[in-house]
């Protein structure tokens, strides 16, 4: 079949078998990356349009029991001045978020043993009491289902957990042997089972992956449907073990962008801090690929420059103002427009 009636019938089926999604990967072209993109805004167009959703993310520790290899913060990079903000900060900062227009704001942090599910379910009660209209994501890690069900009816609605790899030998790669792709599967599995929008995600150009790791991205996508999937590129940080690989490239992580809203045209889709990190229009040309969420930093100042997962982050310096003000025009430049909306996943 040629190759671009295989993008035409994964616009009209949402679904290849494995040869064909193999195909797709591997014959990528730059005309068929366009070809891509222009069904996949076609298959946005009729849910979301050019609206662009916002998440103001608060990073609220780079405290980390982990040491997944990639990652900046992993427990054994002794070179990270370490932080937590306490609760009335955290707090403060979504005020802050609430009165710029965002109607979702997301805590993620390191798995940091200060937030009990007691400290945080207060943080979350805290922060939907005060903002009105306003969706409470977290994005803290591994938890017991108990856990995520405290911090459910504290009103936290979604929870943001990449699954990183649907390979459990790739995820061994990039993990060390405590922690378990099982596990990471049983939390999403609980997540859903609560009632919580659930966020899963990978990294593009991770060490080790493969053109059949990330067909079974796509079969995962297909089968767990997750409301959001957040995928960017890998970017190397210099005091992990995998300072010298390879970052993943615009390109694959465009195409793939692509592939996922012709998998799941409802599905909310990031164009991720790490995709304006590798290239300064980045988070635009995510938009064009079929993207319709950004997520500025809405951390304080001062403590930006310690949450670093890899190197050359951009955003470190601006006031979430200005951010929320050159993401407006950015999106605007090609078309697309920034709503205040809490940005539900329509079904
Ligand atoms: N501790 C939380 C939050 C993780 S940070 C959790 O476990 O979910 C959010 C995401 O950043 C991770 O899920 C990972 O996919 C991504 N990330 C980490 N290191 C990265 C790197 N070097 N390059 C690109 N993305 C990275």
């Amino acid at each position: 079949m040629c190759i671009d009636r295989l993008a035409q019938k994964l616009a009209r089926e949402h679904t290849l078998n494995d040869d064909e999604y193999l195909a797709l990967l591997q014959n990528r072209t730059p005309e068929l990356a366009d070809r891509m993109a222009e069904l996949a805004r076609a298959a946005r167009e009729p849910v979301y349009g050019t609206a662009v959703y916002t998440r103001g993310l608060i990073e609220i520790s780079n405290i980390c029991k982990n040491d997944c290899l990639y990652c900046g913060i992993r427990r054994s990079n002794g070179n990270v001045e370490r932080y937590r903000l306490e609760p009335d900060v955290i707090v403060a900062c979504a005020h802050q978020g609430y009165e710029l227009g965002f109607r979702t704001i997301v805590l993620q942090g390191g798995e940091d043993g200060f937030y009990t599910d007691e400290v945080l379910a207060g943080i979350v009660e805290r922060i939907v009491a005060t903002c009105p209209d306003t969706a409470v994501t977290l994005s803290m890690g591994e938890r017991s289902r108990t856990s995520y069900q405290r911090l459910f009816d504290a009103g936290a609605t979604r929870y943001l957990l990449r699954h990183e790899t649907a390979t459990r030998a790739h995820y061994e790669r990039l993990h060390p042997a405590q922690m378990s792709w099982d596990n990471r599967m049983r939390c999403l599995h609980d997540l859903r089972d609560i009632g919580y929008q659930v966020g899963a995600g990978f990294m593009v150009g991770a060490p080790y992956q493969t053109m059949e790791h990330l067909v079974t991205e796509m079969r995962f996508v297909e089968q767990f449907k997750p409301d959001m999937c957040g995928i960017g590129p890998f970017v190397p940080h210099h005091d992990t073990p995998f300072a010298h690989e390879p970052a993943g490239t615009l390109e694959l992580t465009l195409f793939l962008l692509s592939m996922i809203r012709l998998i799941h045209p409802h599905v909310l889709l990031p164009a991720t801090t790490a995709l304006g990190t590798i290239d300064p229009r980045g988070r635009e040309k995510g938009m064009l690929a079929g993207a319709n969420v950004v997520m500025p930093n809405l951390s304080p100042v001062a403590v930006r420059k310690n949450y670093q997962l890899y190197d050359n982050k951009i955003c470190m310096g601006e006031e979430s103002a200005i951010c929320r003000g050159c993401l407006a025009r950015r999106m605007e430049s090609v078309g697309h427009h920034l709503v205040v909306d809490r940005g539900d996943i329509k079904r």
